[in-house]
């Protein structure tokens, strides 16, 4: 394939951004990128679990400005049929966008799995869960439990309710609350390692809130909620995750679940050129991070389809979380697969810029996108279609500047001032440079600490 030609990406979540913004990074032969989506906003769900207690709000990115800004065509409308034999996409309004390449990243579909509980899916449920936050404080409830369904692989969000509900009945010396979770985990997070799960364990003890563990609920029926363990929790209310499904894409190989069948550089399964990436994809866990990677991954094999010298990497997934506590964030990271798993737990920041969903480019942009005050316009931001890596000069800068003004005032005798800078460095890293440890243990000795 000698010009590259059109690029189709369906999807206007994480893994569709992803790719585009990573297109965008690697291709300097700007091919034509189409953008099919049936929604205008990018919707960043995982603050969601924030906003019910004023914590944040649930941020929305124009795709149109985004695509605009991007160079890419946005089509709003829905994928109903990949034709890989005239390789194209077939939209549900019968629009045919012929492809050279193509990312479908369309997502899982979100199900009501226990009849009578209250599903928290994300940002079109904060105004029911801030309804039930209310009805707490009115004392008119009091036994919630939070319950993710048999199979979940992405259970961080019900822990942040619990934790952040705990804090808030705390702040307002609401007393008598029985507070339980329900998950199908062995351990909490046990994707994240035994310390993750030690670690939960114990915020989840000290605040007061039950864990059922290997267990997931069955029914509800006035006020009983019955565990598949044959145990059974006496409640007000049952806040459950929702149940995912495959997106059962016509044209794309799929599981029994409907989620599209992928190999290591995320193409789909016996399929040439078309590539997917994402929750709608059988890798089974559904976490935005991993969606960013296999996006990466995807968009890289096509720059090599499309001709640069490059070796596309193999999806090797790793698990990043930023677990909203109600008291400072703890930043989680683990490899998956492998055996046992073991990982690593900071209260400071494990990657750059520390972002809810860690995205390569995601994270930069819409925390340069956020930095900006433009949650909804793209339109002000200065001209720069490599707006990614000039963030992470800017991060480069700033560590450097960071080092600088540490050795500096080490140099002053001010070791408490060289000691802060490092501090800045952690939160900026995660980690120190080499060399900065045992240097940290000395001014700490001198600094009397
Ligand atoms: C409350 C909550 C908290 C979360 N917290 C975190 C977190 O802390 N960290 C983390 O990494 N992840 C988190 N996640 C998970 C993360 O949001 C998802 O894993 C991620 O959004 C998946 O990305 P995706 O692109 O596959 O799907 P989505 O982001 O769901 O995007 C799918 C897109 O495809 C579009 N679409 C659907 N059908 C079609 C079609 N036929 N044609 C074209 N487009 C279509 C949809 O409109 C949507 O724009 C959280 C999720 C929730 C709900």
């Amino acid at each position: 394939m000698n010009t590259p030609a059109r690029v189709t990406i369906c999807g206007g979540g994480v893994a569709a951004v992803e790719a585009l913004l990573a297109l965008r990074e690697m291709l300097a032969l700007r091919p034509h990128i189409d953008l099919v989506a049936p929604n205008r906003s990018f919707v960043y769900q995982p603050m969601a679990v924030a906003e019910p207690f004023g914590l944040a709000t649930t941020q929305l990115f124009g795709l149109a400005e985004m695509a605009d800004e991007l160079g890419a065509e946005l089509h709003v409308g829905s994928l109903e049929l990949v034709d890989s034999n005239e390789r194209c996409m077939v939209l549900a309004d019968g629009t045919r966008l012929p492809y050279d390449a193509a990312i479908v990243a369309v997502g899982a579909r979100r199900c009501v799995w226990l009849q009578g509980a209250m599903p928290f899916g994300g940002a079109e449920d904060t105004a029911t869960f801030t309804d039930l936050l209310e009805r707490l404080e009115r004392g008119e409830v009091s036994r919630i439990a939070f319950a993710a369904p048999q199979g979940t692989s992405w259970t961080l969000p019900l822990y942040e309710l619990a934790l952040l509900t705990a804090s808030r009945l705390a702040e307002r010396h609401i007393t008598g609350v029985a507070l339980t979770v329900i998950t199908p985990e062995a351990d909490p997070l046990a994707m994240f390692g035994a310390t993750a799960s030690r670690v939960l364990r114990g915020e989840l003890s000290d605040r007061g809130i039950h864990l059922r563990v290997g267990a997931s609920a069955q029914t509800l029926t006035s006020g009983r909620l019955e565990l598949s363990s044959g145990e059974a929790v006496e409640v007000d209310e049952v806040v459950a995750l929702p149940l995912l499904e495959g997106p059962r894409v016509q044209g794309l190989p799929c599981d029994p679940d409907g989620f599209t069948l992928i190999d290591d550089h995320c193409m789909v399964t016996g399929l040439e050129d078309v590539y997917a990436a994402g929750d709608g994809t059988s890798f089974p866990i559904k976490q935005g991070g991993i969606a960013s990677q296999q996006a990466d991954v995807a968009a890289e094999a096509i720059v090599a389809r499309l001709g640069a010298s490059l070796k596309p990497s193999v999806f090797q997934p790793l698990l990043r979380a930023m677990l909203l506590t109600g008291i400072g964030p703890t930043y989680l990271r683990a490899g998956v697969g492998g055996g046992a798993q073991t990982g690593d737990v900071a209260t400071n920041a494990l990657w750059w810029p520390p972002t809810k969903i860690a995205g390569r480019y995601l994270g930069p942009y819409l925390a340069h996108t956020s930095l900006l005050g433009s949650g909804t316009s793209l339109k002000d931001r200065p001209p720069s279609p490599r707006a990614p890596g000039a963030l992470q000069e800017n991060h480069r800068e700033a560590r450097e500047l960071a080092l600088v003004l540490a050795d500096a005032d080490a140099r002053d005798g001010d070791y408490r001032s060289a000691l802060s800078w490092l501090e800045v460095i952690e939160r900026l890293d995660g980690v120190l440079p080499a060399g900065y440890v045992e240097k940290r243990e000395t001014w700490e000795t001198l600094a009397g600490k």
